[in-house]
């Protein structure tokens, strides 16, 4: 498939072209379409699969056949550097086309505020703006969108995690009712789907798939302190079969903190992290995959290059920061049709990440309940952790001489 396909204006395929685009990504394959239907769009797709060629080529295509284009398209971004960059993108594909564009964004100085305002009213047909300096554009009253056709929101998730919310409402009650709403985004966490329902008219969803967990993966998830950790840990590995384990942690600190702990435990493990020489851990992943070692403690560090077959369980002590780290992490297991276990603990601090990763791959990972002998854990409720201030003054059950016994 090439763009040419698309049955775009000619002058945009020349614009592609001396950007040296060949092939649409997938994002653009399937948005692209859509959007010169005229239809609203909440798209999906990681950082980097070409968001904004897959909105503005198909809104360029239509701007080119109006002859009314003065403010015809506003595209709202988080921040100031996203802004110039999707200008410049739009600069480059709109080259031969005439179309205009102008990046308006907060800071700088009355002159830079003067300047936008001019450019604005002397008849810039595409707008990319912050949230912050639109709306006081709007209230100025000096920029009338009467004419707006298409409204593009992208990175429509980090402007909800800077609290663009209520900003995002108020602009869009400033713009014509019949337009075109287009949202881009690289997750989808529910806040989104609320402002989408608010905002767009039966969007067609289109969602890109990154890797996700193979189905052989029995995953599962312990809400549970810090203090907990250690005896949940002794529970699984007493109750389950396993002939070979990874265990994850996200710093080396902890890595080292669960070797020393294994030492006492008389367990052999080994720790995998970024301090061994590369021999050593030629070595270690040697003997795991000979089965003379089943259980490896390591940071992320082992979670990309390690291949070995018929790894039972994996273990995340913690949740890791990167998303799409944990699909990494649980597919040591289960490779090649085989089935396996993955299993993370999920501190109070954890939850909001955790929600992150159910939100990547698509679905609720279930939440077993804590084995009696640990007590009680932390309730799920990542959404609300936050204004729930009460809960900083809550600690999980104290143990002072706690000492892990792995009876395997
Ligand atoms: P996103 O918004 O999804 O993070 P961008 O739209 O910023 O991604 O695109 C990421 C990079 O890929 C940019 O440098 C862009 O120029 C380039 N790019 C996008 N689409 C294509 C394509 N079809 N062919 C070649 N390069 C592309
Ligand atoms: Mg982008």
């Amino acid at each position: 498939m090439t763009f040419s396909d698309f049955r775009l204006d000619s002058r945009l395929l020349e614009g592609l072209q001396s950007m040296g685009f060949e092939k649409p990504t997938p994002i653009q394959q399937q948005a692209i379409p859509v959007i010169l239907q005229n239809k609203d769009v909440i798209a999906c797709a990681q950082t980097g699969t070409g968001k904004t060629a897959a909105y503005i080529l198909p809104v360029l295509h239509k701007m080119m056949q109006t002859s009314h284009r003065h403010l015809n398209t506003l595209v709202i971004a988080p921040t100031r550097e996203l802004v110039q960059q999707i200008d410049q993108q739009i600069e480059g594909f709109a080259y031969f086309t005439g179309i205009s564009s102008i990046p308006v964004y907060g800071g700088g100085d009355g002159a830079a505020w003067d300047q936008q305002k001019k450019a604005l009213q002397q008849g810039a047909d595409i707008v990319v703006a912050t949230p912050g300096r639109l709306i006081a554009l709007l209230a100025a009253g000096t920029t009338v969108f009467d004419h707006l056709q298409h409204l593009i929101l992208d990175e429509a998730d980090r402007m909800l995690d800077m609290g663009f919310y209520d900003d995002i409402v108020k602009i869009v009650s400033y713009l014509p009712k019949e337009r075109q709403t287009l949202l881009f985004s690289a997750t989808m966490p529910p806040k989104i789907r609320a402002l989408a329902s608010r905002i767009l008219r039966q969007p067609e969803e289109i969602n890109i798939a990154i890797a996700k967990p193979a189905a052989g993966i029995n995953q599962q998830a312990y809400m549970v302190y810090d203090a907990q950790k250690e005896k949940l840990l002794n529970h699984i590995l007493k109750t389950h079969t396993w002939n070979s384990i990874l265990i994850f942690a996200s710093t080396k600190e902890t890595v080292k903190k669960l070797d020393a702990l294994f030492r006492r435990a008389g367990i052999t493990a080994r720790a995998f992290h970024s301090d061994l020489e590369q021999t050593e851990r030629e070595t270690i992943l040697r003997a795991f995959k000979n089965k003379q070692l089943s259980i490896i403690i390591g940071t992320d560090v082992l979670s990309r290059g390690i291949d070995v077959e018929g790894i039972s369980m994996v273990i995340n002590w913690d949740v890791p920061p990167d998303p799409e780290d944990y699909v990494h992490r649980i597919g040591r297991t289960a490779r090649a049709e085989t089935t396996g276990t993955a299993i993370t603990f999920v501190n109070e601090r954890d939850q909001r990440r955790f929600q992150g990763i159910e939100n990547l791959i698509g679905y609720p990972i279930p939440k077993m309940p804590l084995p009696a002998e640990c007590g009680e854990g932390p309730v799920y409720s990542p959404q609300t952790r936050r204004e729930e201030g009460f809960r900083k003054n809550r600690k999980g059950p104290r143990r002072k001489h706690f000492r892990p016994r792995f009876n395997k």
